[in-house]
Order: C-alpha cells, then sequence, then structure tokens
C-alpha cells in the first residue's frame, strides 16, 4: 500500500480539459484596480478582494466565497471581451498576452480557494464553493468556445510578427492554437454546446468523488478495547490510537482508515483478523452505501469517452495523452506492456519470497492483508531493520534543514524560514527560497505536514502564485507542500520513515521547479509541463534520500543528535531494492487498469464494473482474491482530475529520473557544475521546449529504461531486461 499514498496528485493543475495549460498561477497586478472597482463592496472588504502581498488565509471565510468568484470571474470575461474587441491586426501582445494575463489573474485569485478546501475544509467552504464550481467550469469551458478570441488568436497566427517570434513565444502560440482546437474551438455551435454540458457534468463528478473518498475515511472507526489485539503495533502507533479514543471520550484504541493510522496495523499488527477487518475497511469506502463512487466512475468513464468523440479522439487516452511525451494511448499502453514483461520475472520472485516467509510463520495461503504484514516482517528478518528502528533518526525539523542544506550545496539555493500571520492553521510554517550568489528572491513558500480531519490525504505540492523574470526585476514565485506526515507524540517531535523523508524531497522537488522557474510565459513556466515529465524534478530528488554523505546531513537522532549509523545506512541500503518486482508491479497495476478502463469502450467496462475491474487486476495479483481487493473506488488519482489515462506518467517519469540521476552518481552528488547544468537545462525551464529535447540537453542523448530497472529491481536475475530498447524512444 506504501506506494500508493505518497504519490502527489499536484492539486494546483486540475486537468480540466478545458485548458490544462492555464491552470498555472501567475501575478499580474495589472486588474487589480479595475476588479476592485468591479466589486460590489459589501461592509467589509471581501478579503478575496484584496491587493494582497500575502494570501490573507486567516481571513478568508466560507461567506466570501460566491461573491468574491462572481466579481473574479465577471472581471476575466470583461478583460476577454475587451481584447476580443480590439479592432486592430492583433499582436502577439494584445492577443495572447493580454489572454495569458486575464487568465492568470482569475487562476491566481481563486487558488486560495480551492487550496483551503484541500487543507481547512469546512461543510460551509464545500458547499460555497459547489455553489461556484459550475460557474468556474464554465468559465473555462467559454474561453476556448470563444469565437471572437479564436479568430484573433487564428488571424494572429497568420502575420508577419507571429513569423518572427522568438522560439518560446512561438511555441506558447502553437500549443495554444493546439489547446484550443483540443478544446473544440473548430467545433459547430451544437457541438460545442454539447461539450460544455459534457465538462460541465464532468467536473462536478470529479468534485463528488473525492469527497465521498474523505466522507468514507471519516465514518469508520474502529474502538478495540482488548490491548492484546494490537500486539506488533508500535508504542508510538498505539498511543496516538489512544489518545484518539480519549479525544473522542472513548476508552481503549480508536483506529481509523487516515494512512498514518491504518499502515502501522497492516504492516505490524500480528493479529490476521484485525488486519482484515481494517483492510477490507479501507478497500471497500465508497463501494456502497451512502458514499458509493460505483456510478460515478461508470458516469465518468462515458463522459471522458463522449468528450474525446466529440472532439475526433479515437478514446480519452490518445485525447488526453497529445499533449504528454508519449503523445499516444498507445505508446503510454505498450510502455505499461514492456515494462510488465521486465518486471514479471522479479515480481513472481518476490511472490515465492512472501509465500515462503508466510509458511515459516505458519500461515498456509497469504491473504491480500497479510502482504504489508509479511513484507515488513520479511524485512526485518532478512535486513535486520524496520522503520521503528530508523525513526527516531529521521526528526522532521532535522531533514527539512539538512535537505535545504543539499539544494543549497547541489544548486546554490537558499531556505529562509519566515514566521507571517497569513497562515491556515498554526502549524504551517512558511519559508523563502534565495539564490546564493546574489541573493535574488526566488520564491515564497507554505510547508503543512500534519494530518488533520480537515485535510485531505496523501501529500503533495500546489502552486499558488507564478512569479519569474518581469519589466523591473523577478517577481517571487508562491507555492505550497503538504503532506500527512507522522505527528509528533506527547513531547516526541515527528518522527519520520524513511519513506516520509522520501516524500518531503519529493514535494520539495515539485516546489523548486515552480519556484525557481525563469520562464516569462507563466502558463509555460514552472510544473506547466507535459504530465508525464512533471514527476522527474521531484522523482529525482528522492535519489538524494539514498546516498550517505547526504544522509549524514539530514539525520540526527532526536534525543542524541547522533546521525544515522553507518550500519543502519548499509542495511536500509540493502533493503532497497527488497520486494522491488512486487512494488512495481502494484504501479504498473494502476497504469494499466487506468490506460484500459479510459481506452476500452465504456459499453463493455462499466456493464458489469467490478467485475470487470478485478479482471484486470489478475495478471497483476496473485489470485482472485487479491483482485478482488482493489481501491478503485477511493482512487481519487484516476477520477479527481489529475491522472486519468496519465497514471502510467509515475513510472516513465521514473525512468527520466533514475537516468539522470546516474550523472550525478557519477560526477558527484554534491557537484554544483552538474546541479547548475541540472537548473539551466530541467528545473528553470519550465515547459519552455519540448521535454525530450530538455531532457536530451542535459543528458547528451535519450532516455535510457535500464537505471530504472537496476534502481528499483536490481540486477539479479537474467531475464533479458538488459535489452535496452525502450519504449519511451519514440514517437
Ligand atoms: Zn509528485
Amino acid at each position: 500500500m506504501d506506494r500508493v499514498s505518497p504519490l502527489c496528485p499536484l492539486v494546483g493543475l486540475i486537468a480540466s480539459d478545458a485548458g490544462t495549460r492555464y491552470l498555472s498561477l501567475a501575478c499580474n497586478r495589472r486588474l487589480q484596480s479595475m476588479l476592485l472597482t468591479l466589486s460590489s463592496m459589501p461592509t467589509s472588504p471581501n478579503p478575496l478582494l484584496l491587493d494582497y502581498d500575502r494570501i490573507p488565509f486567516g481571513e478568508i471565510e466560507a461567506a466570501h466565497v460566491v461573491p468574491a468568484v462572481k466579481d473574479i470571474l465577471e472581471d476575466g470575461r470583461a478583460e476577454i471581451e475587451a481584447l476580443v474587441s480590439v479592432e486592430s491586426t492583433p499582436t502577439y501582445a494584445d492577443t495572447i498576452g493580454r489572454l495569458d494575463d486575464a487568465l492568470e489573474r482569475v487562476k491566481e485569485r481563486t487558488v486560495p480557494i480551492t487550496h483551503l478546501l484541500s487543507v481547512a475544509e469546512t461543510p460551509e467552504l464545500r458547499e460555497a464553493y459547489g455553489k461556484v464550481l459550475p460557474e468556474i467550469t464554465e468559465f473555462w469551458t467559454r474561453v476556448t468556445l470563444n469565437e471572437g478570441l479564436w479568430s484573433r488568436i487564428r488571424a494572429l497566427a497568420e502575420t508577419d510578427e507571429a513569423a518572427a517570434l522568438s522560439p518560446m513565444e512561438r511555441r506558447h502560440l502553437d500549443t495554444t492554437l493546439r489547446d484550443f482546437r483540443r478544446a473544440g474551438a473548430d467545433l459547430s455551435t451544437t457541438d460545442k454546446e454539447k461539450l460544455s454540458a459534457i465538462r460541465l457534468e464532468i467536473s462536478s463528478l470529479e468534485q463528488k468523488f473525492p469527497e465521498n473518498v474523505i466522507d468514507a475515511t471519516n465514518a469508520y472507526s474502529l474502538l478495540i478495547e482488548d490491548g492484546g489485539r494490537l500486539e506488533g503495533v508500535p508504542d508510538a502507533d498505539r498511543e496516538e490510537a489512544s489518545r484518539k479514543a480519549a479525544e473522542k471520550g472513548q476508552e481503549g484504541w480508536l483506529l481509523t482508515l487516515d494512512y498514518p493510522s491504518f499502515e502501522p496495523i497492516i504492516k505490524h499488527a500480528h493479529d490476521r483478523d484485525l488486519r482484515r477487518e481494517l483492510y477490507t475497511a479501507y478497500v471497500e469506502r465508497c463501494r456502497d452505501g451512502e458514499f458509493d463512487n460505483r456510478d460515478i466512475i461508470a458516469r465518468l468513464l462515458h463522459l471522458r469517452r463522449e468528450l474525446a468523440e466529440v472532439l475526433g479522439y479515437a478514446d480519452f487516452a490518445d485525447y488526453r495523452l497529445v499533449d504528454h511525451m508519449a503523445k499516444t494511448g498507445e505508446q503510454a499502453f505498450g510502455f505499461v506492456e514492456d515494462m510488465t514483461q521486465k518486471t514479471r520475472l522479479y515480481w513472481e520472485r518476490d511472490l515465492a519470497e512472501l509465500r515462503e516467509h508466510a509458511s515459516v510463520l505458519g500461515l498456509s495461503e497469504i491473504e491480500p492483508w497479510d502482504t504489508a504484514f509479511l513484507a515488513e516482517s520479511l524485512r526485518r528478518d532478512k535486513f535486520d531493520i524496520d522503520d521503528e528502528v530508523i525513526r527516531p533518526y529521521f526528526p522532521l525539523d532535522r531533514v527539512l534543514d539538512g535537505m535545504f542544506e543539499v539544494v543549497r550545496r547541489v544548486f546554490g539555493l537558499v531556505v529562509t524560514e519566515q514566521t507571517i500571520p497569513e497562515v491556515w492553521n498554526p502549524d504551517v510554517h512558511c519559508y523563502e527560497l534565495s539564490r546564493e550568489e546574489d541573493g535574488t528572491l526566488l520564491g515564497f513558500f507554505y510547508a503543512d505536514w500534519h494530518p488533520r480531519p480537515d485535510k485531505r490525504q496523501g501529500a503533495w505540492m500546489n502552486a499558488l502564485r507564478t512569479g519569474g523574470p518581469r519589466d523591473g526585476g523577478f517577481e517571487p514565485h508562491v507555492g505550497m507542500i503538504a503532506g500527512n506526515l507522522s505527528p509528533p507524540k506527547g513531547d516526541v517531535p515527528s518522527l519520520l520513515t524513511h519513506r516520509e523523508v522520501q516524500t518531503i524531497f519529493h514535494e520539495f522537488g515539485h516546489l523548486l521547479h515552480h519556484l525557481t522557474s525563469t520562464v516569462p510565459i507563466a502558463p509555460m513556466a514552472g510544473i506547466n509541463v507535459a504530465w508525464d515529465f512533471v514527476e522527474f524534478p521531484s522523482q529525482i530528488m528522492e535519489n538524494w534520500t539514498w546516498e550517505e554523505e547526504a544522509i549524514s546531513l539530514f539525520s540526527g537522532h532526536h534525543e542524541s543528535g547522533e546521525p544515522l549509523p553507518k550500519e543502519l545506512y548499509e542495511r536500509l541500503r540493502r533493503a532497497r531494492t527488497f520486494l522491488g518486482g512486487w512494488m512495481q508491479m502494484r504501479q504498473l497495476s494502476f497504469g494499466h487498469l487506468d490506460l484500459r478502463l479510459h481506452r476500452s469502450h465504456p459499453d463493455a467496462v462499466t456493464q458489469d464494473l467490478m467485475s470487470y475491474i478485478e479482471g484486470l487486476f489478475e495478471e497483476y495479483t496473485p489470485g482472485p482474491a487479491f483482485a478482488r481487493m482493489h481501491v478503485t473506488t477511493s482512487f481519487t488519482h484516476l477520477f479527481a482530475g489529475g491522472y486519468a489515462a496519465a497514471y502510467y506518467s509515475y513510472l516513465w517519469s521514473e525512468v527520466l529520473d533514475a537516468d539522470a540521476f546516474g550523472r550525478f552518481r557519477l560526477e558527484g552528488i554534491f557537484n554544483r557544475e552538474v546541479g547548475d547544468a541540472y537548473l539551466a537545462s530541467i528545473l528553470t525551464r519550465g515547459d519552455s521546449d519540448e521535454p525530450e529535447a530538455l531532457f536530451r540537453e542535459f543528458m547528451g542523448r535519450d532516455p535510457d529504461l535500464q537505471p530504472l530497472l537496476e534502481r528499483n529491481l536490481g540486477r539479479s536475475l537474467d531475464d533479458g531486461s538488459r535489452d535496452g530498447s525502450s519504449a519511451m524512444a519514440s514517437p
């Protein structure tokens, strides 16, 4: 399970089909005074409409949402109408430039609301957002269906100016033309109306799906009255469960389905029935009852297919992937199949090992709720290592300080903590990121690390404002990173597993991609890159968490201050490829599920949805009992926008990061020259060039699958995976 939860769906990039490329956030103050005049000001000013330096999180209330959004959208519409009504020959500045500014402004002004929904949700806020969501969706849909706008952009493309644009501006114009076509700009009026209706319904279902997951998660708890049932569970987790029970006025231990509560049970509890009960509850969230997501999935699959067909694509995957590195569903599927074939032998090896260990423990057959437990127990036996031995060496503050030191050494970037009052929760910390050599302030960010009932699950990064080079200097970016990491327990600080340490590095990698961007065109800046490229800068950061020299910077026992002992490090490193085939197959099973759901005809899929899905898992699991225990009905990656038809992109990006990190391994993990080259070719460049070209610029060649196979699987089996042919090389 633990590979699923730390993945980050980058909530800032809502893949509204109307314009993924337009959903980054930028700052442009040009229109702000106009916005204030348009607002019908209530007695006290609406904080969402004020001209702020720091987003006034502490002051935003649910009641502000509806009036603010109405004003923000009205302002956006007025600006677009104004630029459409210009009668002279279109110029880049008065069409594309002005459109970018108007749209970035809408995004920048609405993102505090969606951000709050993910970190400080209240029923009132949810309801208020639900009221304006249709209008927001309609706004984005209307942009690309605006005929006046479309004809001005097409006219611009025919001008002499367009022929002489800089390569970056030309690329932006071309992708804008492509995005408009892909959004339906060339369709008949009837088809445009149809498309709008489809988008509107998709958007409301994608809003409802994760709400159901949160509600189903919160609706469940299991009170354990007999402490003996928690045998094997680490003390710290038992204490947390007992604290949770006390909080509710109950006696005993309260278990919930929040990942930090759920994980220690399935990994450590000796009580098999307890594991079964909790695991089953976890998997069965949203499978029926009040928070049933099955009909939402079925409807979404139909709507997505319909949307693709209206736009002339064979299926949703082809529609979705046209602006990805993979380009087509077939190419992505080929990649997943190729990797599956290269992984299978390792997966079989791992399964055999788990089965053998099960029989040692007296289990005749393994069940889905046994694997995490067996894996943990086997890991302890083989490598004499478990999370609880490692945790004391990774207190959160130490990890953060050490990580900041890593990026100072590698990239010459300095992080300084700031105390500001405008936060959504006292738990939130704020920082500035600057360039060491000249002190240039690149960005500001928030970090929110621990679980709360009003916060969504997982870990993620969000872009709150896109800065970059502007007339008069560098405008700092604003971003945030969040997680649900092990919280402090009593007097003991937050102590992290190594996986949690990787999660922090991962999200910080996304953040650096955003905060270091020097792309002046906001919709192409930072993380606004091809979806199967976006996890590359995040995943590459995880590599430093495995390097001894780096670990000595960010580990330190919370009592003695002693860094992770060498011998423990050796054991941790040796365990790195442990069950690598098993884990990789799990990732591939999700990629496979996702592409099959979005490439097959929805009638065939949805007739008996759950059996169809079970069937898809069969070749990826040890048997039907496992195939049945899939998490599809709570799989927000696929059904709340972000990763639909693009789940494969995690592994695709992993190929890129494993390969690229090879250059650091070779030339030095703290080598500033390599760090600078990486900054110059990848990190600062956003989508200013084709991702393939950026990769080639840094590595001097196309990506190679082999480093990832070695990193994840080891090299012990002769399975032909050394055949370096890469399903990524073309088209
Ligand atoms: Zn990520």
